[in-house]
């Protein structure tokens, strides 16, 4: 994550499931990703039967670093199949809500309020 995102700290990710077909029910999760983390933002489907399946959220953490955002909420649905042998329930459609929050390097932080505060004096 340090090379694509040098001045994010550290990651913190919030998912909830919702499943519209009442299949099952799922826990929440926490993934939290630290600097020397692999900056690869996807999470699998927790649904057995899902082929396929998961949700890729890598867009998502992109836009809102580069946007230098320290919260971003959004929902994302699954677009795995299940068991084929049930025609009625092709589609996985399982919808995720997820909440990301990140932590700036401090550092990198200062340098931005230095280049700012000069900004405005101008
Ligand atoms: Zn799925």
């Amino acid at each position: 994550m340090h090379e694509r995102f040098p001045q994010v700290e550290q990651l913190v990710l919030d998912i909830a499931f919702t499943d519209l077909g009442r299949m099952g029910t799922y826990s929440p999760q926490m993934h939290s990703f630290s600097a020397s983390a692999k900056a690869f933002f996807a999470v699998a489907c927790p649904r057995t039967l899902c082929l396929h399946g998961g949700f890729d959220l890598d867009s998502a953490v992109s836009a809102m670093l580069s946007a230098g955002a320290t919260t971003s909420t959004d929902k994302l649905e699954c677009r795995g199949w299940v068991d084929p042998t049930c025609p009625d329930h092709a589609r996985c459609r399982l919808q995720m809500y997820f909440r990301v929050q990140a932590r700036y390097n401090a550092a990198e932080a200062n340098v931005l309020s230095r280049r700012s505060s000069r900004t405005s004096k101008l």
